[in-house]
């Protein structure tokens, strides 16, 4: 009787402290209690988030041993009579997540490269020459096929169950590359390529359904350049100007439909930036209008004959040459 007495006595006090303190006694009991929360979220679950979400536990130096071996292994396939194939740096990287159990350090250079030849193989020659008659000199080179994530996955000999964590660290790897690096930080330097940080340009849309470089055309069939990303997003979704710019153009096309092409300036390095942007529904910022980072600037939609379905087909160009819009995106805002 005399502890409940004393529990109702403490109740009143708190109650009367609450009271002439203008409720300071409740904001800090408050406080007190969701500082615990957190404490206990922070310890029980953030583990479990960094695994589950962090799907590789992989260093930016790390990282750039997967992206370089990829890109030796692709350009010794291409030569002057074929344009080679695209091995995918972030598929090379997926298995060996798998393989090494998340333990980079085990890893190399010379790994990851023999990891991304694994994904071509010879299929023939092709013959480039040059000169009239007499003088015409050819020299053969070898000619290669690409080898898909599933048969270089067969062929070192990896269970079903792994095969399946293989998959799924893929679909997180683009995601989680694309907050957390550039991605080929030794290609571009996003910093002098524009110094302020690009915004992505479909807030909401983080998934890269097509990457840049040489793939089997969804449309066409053949291999050809994709000289853009590709970002499903459904029709009238607003896309956002990724820099500071002025519309340079908004035209049709049979292939890319109703295109879209930003004028950023000039970089640090005096280069010029454009981006151009494809398949939209429709223009939201005029020819002529300058924008600033974030602005809307068109819809996302599914016009042109080369296209599958809606998405923003994405370009930047550097004094005119395209380069992989996903390296100079250092998070995704
Ligand atoms: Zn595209």
């Amino acid at each position: 009787m005399a502890a409940v007495l004393r529990v109702l006595q403490t109740a009143i006090a708190i109650f009367r402290d609450f009271v002439e303190n203008d409720g300071k006694t409740l904001a800090y009991t408050a406080i007190g209690i969701i500082s615990v929360f957190f404490a206990l979220l922070v310890l029980i679950i953030m583990p479990v988030v960094i695994h589950e979400r962090v799907p590789v536990a992989i260093t930016e130096e790390q990282a750039v041993w997967y992206w370089q071996g990829a890109k030796d292994i692709t350009e010794m396939t291409q030569s002057p009579c074929d344009e080679g194939v695209y091995v995918d740096w972030q598929e090379v990287i997926a298995i060996d997540a798998v393989r090494l159990k998340q333990n980079f350090k085990k890893s190399s250079a010379g790994r990851a490269r023999d990891l991304a030849a694994d994904f071509v193989e010879p299929d023939g020659e092709c013959a480039y020459c040059t000169g009239k008659d007499e003088d015409r000199e050819c020299t053969t080179y070898t000619t290669y096929s690409l080898n898909s994530i599933q048969q270089v996955m067969n062929e070192i000999g990896m269970s079903e169950e792994a095969q399946k964590t293989v998959r799924e660290k893929y679909l997180a790897i683009r995601y989680d590359f694309l907050i957390g690096y550039r991605s080929e930080p030794s290609i571009v330097n996003y910093d002098s390529l524009y110094s302020g940080g690009m915004v992505w340009p479909v807030p909401s849309y983080h998934r890269v359904s097509s990457p840049y470089g040489i793939r089997v055309h969804p449309v066409k069939k053949g291999r050809s350049m994709h000289y853009g990303i590709d970002i499903p997003a459904p029709v009238g979704t607003l896309i956002h100007s990724p820099a500071d710019g002025k519309v340079k153009s908004y035209s049709w096309s049979d292939g890319a439909g109703w295109v879209m092409v930003v004028d950023h300036g000039e970089n640090t390095r005096g280069e010029r930036i454009t981006t151009r942007y494809c398949h939209l529904s429709e223009k939201v910022a005029r020819v002529g209008q300058e924008v600033k980072a974030g602005d809307s600037i068109a819809k996302v939609g599914n016009t042109g004959r080369l296209t599958t379905g809606p998405h923003l087909h994405f370009e930047i160009y550097v004094n005119g040459v395209t380069v992989d819009p996903v390296t100079l995106f250092a998070s995704v805002k």
